[in-house]
């Protein structure tokens, strides 16, 4: 049968087969994956072949189906090897908040940074619109135009307030989304709204899969209405940058991506260059220049480490 993979905690293996039933499996043997150095074989979101062994009630994983994508960082066991933590996702969505515990948008770029590296589109959802005063209400405005403009989907919500509720709701249908964001901004808040279900715990230093019970690593997915999943990350605050080189980081950069080929030396890092094309739209306003910041403290390295 097939099945996807929907929760990892080691060797075990949680599959939602197609018959809608939830399976435990594992690898039989040694498996190797070609052309990927990681820890774990499989990973949340991994379509799989199986079959059921006679004698137990769990199932023996055949098969790992040809992935579209998949998010992964340095194993924090090897570091010269990677660890997977999710697989064929349509979409990541960033929780953050202008509010506090405020993000910033050093943050914000890193995760996009990283998402776009991953190729898989971001969403960006402002939280906690409800206690944003004038300031912090134009601030909004001026971030949300910044990274439309760019091509991201940009929405505000309220938790509180049940504002953007529907707006998120439909973000996700039909789709595997891994949601991310700091602790504070209102990630429980919102998933319990939209998926009363889980019910999980706020105002807790935990994520969501873990209702403040156990700890684990794992990432897991639940599927909050037929054909609609979301992915959570415990743990995982950022998704990481993963292997990237200084200078493939402005194709990361959609908008600095749009220029390539326009600077005068093929290899510009669009530092201080002549007749840069990047630092000409920076100089006319056109490229944010928050995000021209942020790429330079990501190519200087200083962010990459954390
Ligand atoms: P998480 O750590 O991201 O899962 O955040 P929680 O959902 O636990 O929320 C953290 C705190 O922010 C809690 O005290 C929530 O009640 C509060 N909170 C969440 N969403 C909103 C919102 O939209 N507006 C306001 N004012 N507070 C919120
Ligand atoms: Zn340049």
């Amino acid at each position: 049968m097939k099945g996807v993979v929907i929760k990892s905690t080691g060797s075990w293996y949680d599959i939602l087969g197609e018959d809608h039933n939830i399976y435990k499996g594992r690898l039989r043997g040694k498996f190797k994956i070609k052309n990927l150095n990681v820890t774990n074989p499989i990973a949340v979101g991994d379509y799989v072949e199986f079959e059921q062994e006679e004698s137990a009630d769990s199932s023996v994983i055949k098969d790992i189906l040809p992935r579209e994508n998949y998010i992964i960082r340095k194993s924090v066991q090897k570091s010269s090897q990677g660890h997977l933590i999710a697989c064929n996702v349509d979409q990541t969505v960033l929780i953050v908040t202008l509010a506090t515990p405020r993000t910033s948008l050093g943050f914000i770029d890193r995760f996009l940074v990283s998402a776009e590296s991953f190729r898989i589109p971001a969403i960006i959802v402002f939280n906690k619109t409800d206690i944003y005063d004038e300031t912090l209400k134009e601030q909004l405005n001026q971030v949300m135009n910044i990274y439309t403009q760019i091509g991201y989907t940009c929405l505000a919500t309220s938790a509180l307030e049940n504002k953007g509720i529907e707006e998120l709701k439909s973000l996700l249908r039909g789709k595997k989304s891994v949601l991310s964001g700091h602790s504070g901004v209102g990630k429980s808040s919102l998933i319990n709204i939209i998926a009363p279900g889980l019910d999980l715990k706020t105002g807790e230093v935990s994520t969501f899969a873990n209702k403040g019970v156990h700890t684990t690593t794992f990432a897991e997915m639940f599927e909050i209405e037929p054909g609609t999943f979301i992915i959570d990350t415990p743990g995982i605050k950022e998704l990481g940058l993963y292997e990237i080189e200084e200078d493939e980081l402005s194709h990361y950069f959609p908008e600095m991506r749009a220029l390539i080929g326009e600077c005068k030396f093929h290899n510009c890092r669009h530092v201080n260059e002549p007749q840069c094309a990047v630092l000409e739209k920076v100089k006319q306003g056109e490229i944010a220049e928050s995000r021209y910041q942020s790429y330079l403290s990501m190519l200087s390295g200083e962010e990459k480490h954390r």
